[in-house]
C-alpha cells in the first residue's frame, strides 16, 4: 500500500490526489491476508500529507460464543498525517514532530498506508465476536454447536431435577 508522493510533495498547499485502493495485508499478524479496499485523498499541508478516507476490509475471525469461524466486515475511517523525512528537492534530512506512533514519509519519498490501515482495522475490530447477534452458542454438556439444531441435552439433564422437584411438592401436599 505504497504511494510515491514525490509530487504531491512539490505541489503547492491545499492541492490534493484521488487514490483508489485494493491491496492484500495481513492485519491481525497471524498469516491471513485480508483485501482492502476503498479511496483515499491525499492532501499536501505545510508540514504533511494529510490522509483522508475509507476503506473496508473483510477478515476472518471466531465466534466468541459458538468458535465457528466467520467473516466480519471492518469500516474504516482513515484519517492520519505523514510527515516528509527528507526535502523533495535537495534530499536534505528533515526533522519529524516528537510524537509517539507519528507516520512518515521515508526518504524515497513513498508514503505507505499499511501500518495505519493495519492499526485501524485492528481498532475496527469487535470485542466480543458474534457470528451473528442471537448466536445460540454451544451446549455445555455435550459441546454440540446449537447454531446447528437442538442437541436433547437439556432435556435430559433438567429431567432429574424437576422430578425430585415435583416429589418435594407431593409430600409437603402430604
Ligand atoms: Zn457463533
Ligand atoms: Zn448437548
Amino acid at each position: 500500500m505504497q504511494i510515491n508522493v514525490a509530487q504531491l510533495l512539490r505541489a503547492s498547499i491545499g492541492s490534493v490526489r484521488d487514490y483508489e485502493i485494493k491491496k492484500v495485508i495481513d492485519i491481525t499478524g497471524d498469516g491471513v491476508d485480508s483485501l482492502v479496499q476503498g479511496k483515499v485523498r491525499l492532501m499536501r499541508t505545510n508540514r504533511s500529507i494529510l490522509v483522508r478516507g475509507t476503506l473496508e476490509t473483510d477478515v476472518e475471525l471466531t465466534c466468541s460464543r459458538c468458535l465457528g469461524q466467520f467473516k466480519c466486515l471492518l469500516k474504516m475511517n482513515l484519517e492520519e498525517e505523514y510527515y516528509p523525512t527528507a526535502d523533495v528537492d535537495t534530499g536534505v534530512a528533515i526533522a519529524v514532530p516528537d510524537e509517539p506512533g507519528c507516520f512518515t514519509i521515508d526518504q524515497n519519498h513513498i508514503l505507505d498506508l499499511t501500518e495505519a490501515v493495519r492499526q485501524y482495522a485492528l481498532l475496527a475490530l469487535p470485542m466480543k465476536p458474534l457470528c451473528k447477534e442471537n448466536c445460540a452458542g454451544l451446549c455445555p454438556f455435550c459441546g454440540q454447536n446449537l447454531n446447528r439444531g437442538p442437541c436433547g441435552c437439556l432435556v435430559k439433564s433438567a429431567d432429574p431435577r424437576w422430578a425430585e422437584l415435583s416429589k418435594l411438592k407431593k409430600e409437603k401436599g402430604k
